[in-house]
């Protein structure tokens, strides 16, 4: 059974990087009817803290990515928090020193700092070496640590051979004899360093693939060694591309919004993000640019994921964003934007809800030019704000018509028995029919009327929803006395 995970430092927001690879696991897990895993890897106490956890788990809810597996779902291979691991990393760091793959080191953090520096500054490569660290393991210095109640660090024995792994997306990687020195897995406080705790877990939650960031590519090497020292299977690796921003650095805040929850106040919705998350690394096979989650689901394969960067572009962002608005049903979208109308002072809440019927016409009227939902605001002003329309001018001829024909309309209305837009576009052609003016002139005219502006909903629309009094008044006062 294929079982992949999603492994997220809770030190803040989930970012796009973060949420690309939770779906492409999740896409994963689910086409291949396997199990999906949540673990927090949360061992960095400066920086990790429980309201980021939450703050990750609700944005991939958001996103529609729930997990079989997980700190707060439990689940066989337990607990999925790694600070509540620390005696398995313990456990499994003894088990490198019995068979000699891992030693202690009596030397302190300072003490290894000049080390590094030593090295560096003799022009060689940090590379720390069991031998190095002899001198300090004095019966003296155990002593003292034992006094002082301190553990020394353990240490990898890092076999000096080459190392290569077949990526899933990338190919072959191979990493030259060498590259690399002994390297801490347990520091003296006790805490397991990144890359040990990563194999302990990956191997006891019997992760079959793991899909990550092409910035842990460099951490395989590590990764590849420990799993080599407990003589386990080693997981197939997928590392998708770098994403990049349009100006071609590798993205971050300056791009403007990374973290999934900025999207959501922006009023993207969960599932074109998705969409939009999922192509930047990944195409369908048919070359979609617009695709459901379950499409997504049943297309899914490694294979077809990118190794070259991917750029993250805000406007196709949005342009996703836009065709699912204009897509979903008008009681959802109604709903979304409700909290952002109620923001903007148009409506409170009690009105929206007294008037949903009107509001859901409204917003249906407006969706078609937004690209996201926090736009509706501005567009539904034509129906609340107050217009000024200024007098046509009638000395014009082609302008009288107009104002014939405007008047017409306001008369007839007077006497319309049902108020909806069958019967207003009758209306309407009833009013050109007589006077005959020109219609695109006279569309024009009406709506400027009507909202002081050049473009926007449907006529019918928005002369059915402003109300029979509001467009009476408005072309009253522009046509003034003929
Ligand atoms: N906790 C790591 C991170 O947030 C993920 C490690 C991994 O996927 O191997 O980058």
């Amino acid at each position: 059974m294929i079982r992949v995970r999603f492994a997220p430092s809770p030190t803040g927001f989930l970012h796009v990087g973060g949420a690309r690879t939770a779906l492409y696991n999740y896409f994963y897990a689910k086409h291949c009817g396997g199990k999906f895993i949540l673990r927090i890897e949360d061992t960095d106490i400066a920086r990790s803290t429980r309201e980021s956890e939450q703050m990750v788990l609700d944005s991939l809810l958001w996103l529609g990515i729930t997990w079989d597996e997980g700190p707060d779902v439990g689940g066989q291979y337990g607990p999925y928090r790694q600070t509540e691991r620390i005696n398995i990393y313990k456990e499994y760091a003894k088990k490198l020193m019995d068979t000699g793959a891992a030693y202690e080191v009596y030397a302190s953090a300072e003490e290894i700092k000049v080390l590094h520096e030593n090295l560096m500054n003799a022009g060689k490569a940090p590379h720390y070496s069991k031998e190095m660290f002899a001198a300090y393991d004095t019966p003296e210095r155990r002593d003292d640590f034992e006094k002082k109640g301190i553990k020394p660090a353990i240490f990898f024995n890092m076999p000096r051979k080459e190392y290569s792994f077949n990526d899933g997306i990338k190919g072959e990687i191979k990493f030259k004899k060498g590259s690399l020195g002994d390297f801490a897995i347990l520091r003296s406080n006790g805490f397991p360093t990144y890359n040990f705790a990563v194999v302990i877990d990956d191997m006891l939650m019997k992760i079959t693939d793991i899909i990550r960031g092409d910035d842990h590519v460099s951490n395989t090497l590590k990764q590849l060694a420990i799993y080599e020292a407990f003589d386990a299977e080693i997981p197939n690796f997928a590392h998708a591309s770098t994403i990049l921003g349009p100006d071609g650095k590798k993205l971050s805040k300056r791009h403007g919004a990374t973290s999934i929850e900025d999207f959501k106040i922006k009023g993207f919705l969960p599932e074109a993000l998705d969409n939009f998350l999922a192509l930047l690394g990944w195409s369908h096979p048919k070359g979609k640019d617009i695709m459901s989650i379950s499409d997504m689901i049943d297309n899914f394969s490694i294979d077809r994921m990118n190794s070259s960067p991917a750029i993250f572009d805000e406007t196709r962002a949005k342009w996703i964003n836009g065709h699912f608005i204009r897509e979903e049903s008008i009681d959802r979208i109604t709903e979304l934007s409700i909290p952002y109308i109620v923001d903007s002072g148009l409506m409170t809440y009690t009105q929206a809800e007294s008037n949903l019927k009107w509001l859901k016409k409204a917003v249906d009227s407006v969706r078609k030019g937004v690209l996201t939902i926090s736009e509706i605001p501005e567009k539904l002003k034509v129906y609340f704000d107050e217009v000024e329309p200024s007098l046509i001018d009638c000395s014009d001829e082609k302008f009288r018509k107009i104002a014939v024909c405007l008047k017409n309309m306001t008369e007839m209305m007077e006497n319309m028995d049902a108020w909806n837009p069958k019967e207003i576009i009758d209306l309407v052609k009833r009013a050109l029919k007589d006077n005959k003016p020109d219609r695109k002139c006279f569309y024009g005219c009406l709506r400027k009327v009507l909202t002081d502006q050049d473009e926007g909903p449907e006529l019918v629309d928005i002369i059915f929803l402003l109300g029979r009094t509001k467009v009476m008044n408005r072309i009253d006062k522009a046509v003034g006395k003929l």
